[in-house]
């Protein structure tokens, strides 16, 4: 009778093992739950199987890869099939381990100096991903995305250049020339996997360009940051600058203003609209109350002509 049993549960995970094979992932876990609870499987990674079919559809979530992390702890086979991929526990294990502290890491925001700490936390994951992982193919996205490119060394260029631009996001707002050299940096880390780094570029050339404040005159660096480009009429009369530093890009109807100018403009003009606005409501208000009392008047007058006839 026990015998029975055993059999049963194995022929569960055997059906199991080949609904992954088909990439029927959600009766494959219905087959290997079932079969756990009958002590079938000849390998006793029908849990591991699971875990690794419920974080198919939550790559991104890290939760998930710490389920896989504790399952791949409980099992003693070091090797095992999933579909027609054959993994090896202790390297899925450390990819899973990599891979939850990037996501912890990338989800986990933070502005300012914060953000400095975690560009080196960054650089020090990606080297664990060269060290760790080097040029072997990752599992996971092979897995679940058919990406078979991701290896621990893209990884490595990939996260020293996400590092460099978290941190050129921590210093921008006081050092844009330092912002700007770290995504000089960034950019060759992309390039090296293959990528444009375009957006590196884009925002090199706004941290570096300088400008004088079409109202104040002042010098600022850093187009987005220290200074804006806002719509205005520049007649030629008015555009004659011999100045090597420009208040307006060339050809175009738009002139430099500072941080200050403009938040002290924008502000303004939002007290000057907020008035308008205040003042607009007030005589609704007075305007309802108005006809509130022609309303009521007419009523009665109505109810006097009924009760009179
Ligand atoms: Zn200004």
């Amino acid at each position: 009778m026990v015998f029975k049993l055993f059999k049963n549960g194995d022929t569960l995970y055997d059906e199991g093992k080949e609904f992954i094979k088909r990439g029927e992932f959600g009766k494959a876990r219905d087959y290997l739950q079932k079969s756990m609870e009958k002590d079938g499987g000849d390998d006793d990674c029908a849990a591991v199987k699971i875990a690794l079919i419920d974080l198919s559809s939550q790559t991104t979530n890290p939760h998930m890869y710490g389920i896989l992390i504790k399952k791949l702890e409980e099992t003693d086979n070091e090797e095992f099939e999933f579909g027609l991929t054959q993994i090896i526990r202790d390297e899925l294990k450390v990819e899973c381990e990599l891979t939850k502290r990037k996501l912890e890491l990338i989800q986990s925001g933070g502005r300012g100096t914060s953000l400095i700490s975690k560009g080196e936390q960054l650089q020090q994951l990606a080297m664990d991903f060269q060290s760790r992982i080097g040029e072997r193919t990752l599992v996971i996205p092979e897995l679940f995305n058919r990406d078979s490119t991701v290896t621990g060394n893209t990884e490595f260029y990939n996260l020293m250049a996400i590092a460099y631009e978290t941190m050129a996001r921590g210093v921008v707002w006081d050092n844009p020339s330092q912002a700007a050299e770290y995504e000089q940096i960034a950019a060759g880390y992309r390039q090296q996997n293959g990528q444009s780094g375009d957006d590196n570029m884009a925002r090199i050339q706004a941290y570096s360009t300088t400008c004088k404040c079409w109202m104040c005159g002042r010098i600022a660096t850093g187009e987005g940051i220290h200074f804006y480009k806002t719509d205005a009429e520049v007649s030629p009369a008015l555009d004659n600058q011999s100045d090597t530093v420009r208040s307006k890009p060339e050809g175009d109807d738009h002139i430099y203003i500072c941080l200050a100018c403009y938040s002290a403009v924008s502000k303004r003009s939002d007290a000057i609209s907020r008035q308008y606005y205040d003042k607009a409501l007030q005589e609704m208000r007075a305007m309802e109350m108005r006809l509130q009392a022609e309303i009521m008047a007419l009523q009665s007058q109505i109810s006097m002509a009924r009760m009179s006839r």
